[in-house]
């Protein structure tokens, strides 16, 4: 299959802890290349957008919070079969059922700190991308 992009997030969990560079490390050697990056603070306003399919669940309001808490770094990645390969690394969204050597079996501290986010779908990843960047800040 081609090469082909997924959205990743940081979460605030990993960048309190000074862990970007651990789960970057993560991805690369997973075979993922990251095309695009940059640190920032979400707004509640983004945030909300960003989740918003969960906003019915009993944890949007407090998975809101968390992910405006500090900062985040997103992440285009770009490699083969992109969708797939950052979930099967990034591992369970609960840490305590995710394989050992994924990101968050490795380092997440809770299934809502769970630091890092990654697109389910080659649609969903096309809008989040969308969501985060500009064309012209994604340089392959
Ligand atoms: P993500 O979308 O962040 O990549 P995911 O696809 O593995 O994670 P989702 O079901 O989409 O999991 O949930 C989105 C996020 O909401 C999770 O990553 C986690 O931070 C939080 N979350 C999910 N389920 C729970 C829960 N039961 N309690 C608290 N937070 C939760
Ligand atoms: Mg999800």
């Amino acid at each position: 299959m081609a090469a082909n992009r997924t959205f990743s997030i940081i979460k605030p969990d990993a960048t309190r802890r000074n862990l970007t560079g651990a789960v970057t490390k993560m991805l690369e050697e997973a075979g993922l290349r990251v095309v695009a990056s940059k640190r920032i603070q979400m707004s509640r306003e983004q945030a909300e957008e960003f989740y918003g399919v969960h906003r019915e669940r009993p944890f949007f309001n407090d998975l809101v919070t968390f992910m405006i808490s500090g900062p985040v770094v997103v992440q285009v990645l770009e490699g083969e079969n992109a969708v797939q390969r950052n979930r099967d690394i990034m591992g369970a969204t609960n840490p305590a059922n995710a394989e050992p050597g994924t990101i968050r079996k490795e380092l997440a501290e809770s299934i809502e700190a769970n630091s890092v986010h990654g697109s389910d779908s080659d649609e969903n990843a096309a809008t989040e991308i969308a969501f985060f960047f500009k064309p012209e800040e994604i340089v392959g």
